[in-house]
């Protein structure tokens, strides 16, 4: 109420400074001038209201005594946007309807005041009429735009990816930022539907166009892979899968789980093992380091993988690979030395329980599940594994 009560002081100011000078004649600026700017027993009518908190009553006196034109539309703009701020949308719609209905407005002004009043609808949840002033405003040159980045949100918060799609397309032509990155996405979420329903053609058509749409869509080839695991075609799948480490292989932690399932049912452990060796080498991640660890202890023994884990963990210092470490070494101790290893591997479960796995490079949002738009800031594609000693 005191921000309103500030503005509705501010009122006479503004008149003073020009802001709100008559739009008439010579002769009736000089009138409210010598008035006092306008200090007319409707001015203290709103401020009464205000006073008694009475917002509604204060407005109706606001539309009544401000007449509308291209004097004072700004006013009429400013106290709209401060009811939106508020939460007080209904009566932010009211000041922008109001605007909107008169015929004195600038066509620059009309368009200011529809892009408000598209703003308030977004904001009281109305996204259809939201939705049908914003696709008018892409019309104009100055809000185009905001307009085709708010019909995206709408879009993206209805699941409407069809349409999320074309009119992302559009915007493409009027931007250099990377918008096929997110259409890329948006038929990643069809190809994801799809799959849910058990329309594997359908899926694989918009996986395609993801991937045709942005060739580095690494969630368009894990999709892949796993619709081709699904449907027992586990050479396309490594393939698909393998697609990660060009695409971008900060996501390389991605397939290993993956692709052991695929090798596995195949019967060919040894070239999961090259290919675990490839990614160890060239990227030196944990995830890959422990995959290894397991198949060593698995098909050369404990001891083996003792030895492996201890000269990884030398060259690469891990939570995670010092945890599988103690598991490996409690397996043949004394009861006294378990009894002490036992409490060190109690500290590091605890450590890394409520470490997180994954980063939004854009927001700094962090948590142990891969989004593909951060819940925080809502962009896509930037939530990453995290490299290091206490990341994947
Ligand atoms: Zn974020």
């Amino acid at each position: 109420m005191i921000e309103l009560l500030l503005f509705w002081l501010l009122l006479p100011v503004a008149a003073a400074t020009g802001w709100l000078t008559a739009k008439h004649s010579l002769r009736s600026q000089s009138k409210s001038m010598s008035a006092g700017f306008n200090l007319s027993p409707e001015y203290f009518k709103g401020l009464n209201h205000l006073l008694n908190e009475e917002p509604d009553q204060a407005i109706d006196v606001f539309i009544k005594f401000i007449d509308v034109d291209s004097e004072t539309v700004e006013t009429h703009l400013a106290l709209g946007g401060l009811f939106r701020r508020r939460g007080e949308v209904n009566r932010a719609i009211r000041i922008h309807q109001n605007l909107i209905a008169r015929t004195t407005l600038l066509p620059s002004q009309r368009r200011l005041a529809l892009l408000e009043l598209a703003q308030d609808y977004r904001r009281a949840g109305l996204l259809d009429r939201a939705e049908s002033l914003f696709l008018e405003l892409l019309t104009t040159e100055e809000h185009r735009l905001y307009a085709y980045r708010q019909l995206l949100d709408i879009y993206q918060q209805e699941h409407d990816w069809d349409k999320a799609i074309q009119i992302a397309q559009q915007l493409l032509n009027i931007t250099d930022e990377p918008v096929h990155t997110v259409i890329a996405h948006y038929y990643c979420e069809q190809a994801e539907i799809f799959r849910t329903r058990r329309q594997p053609a359908a899926a694989l058509i918009a996986i395609q166009q993801a991937l045709v749409t942005d060739s580095h869509c690494v969630r368009a080839s894990l999709l892949e892979g796993q619709l081709a695991l699904e449907a027992g075609q586990q050479k396309q799948a490594i393939l698909a899968f393998k697609r990660v480490e060009q695409q971008d292989s900060t996501y390389l932690t991605e397939i290993i789980e993956p692709l052991q399932i695929c090798y596995q049912q195949l019967g060919q452990w040894e070239e999961f093992t090259d290919y675990l060796h490839h990614i160890l080498a060239h990227y030196g991640e944990i995830t890959p380091m422990l995959m290894l660890a397991k198949i060593i202890k698995h098909e050369q023994g404990e001891a083996q993988a003792v030895d492996f884990m201890v000269k990884q963990l030398r060259q690469r210092p891990s939570l995670r690979g010092l945890d599988y470490l103690l598991d490996l070494a409690m397996a043949n101790v004394g009861s006294i030395t378990r009894e002490h290893l036992l409490l060190l591997k109690d500290m590091i479960t605890q450590l890394l329980k409520n470490k997180p796995f994954y980063k939004c490079h854009q927001c700094g949002f962090m948590g142990k599940n891969l989004h593909w738009q951060c819940p925080s800031c809502k962009q896509w594609n930037t939530i990453k594994p995290i490299p290091g000693a206490d990341g994947e």
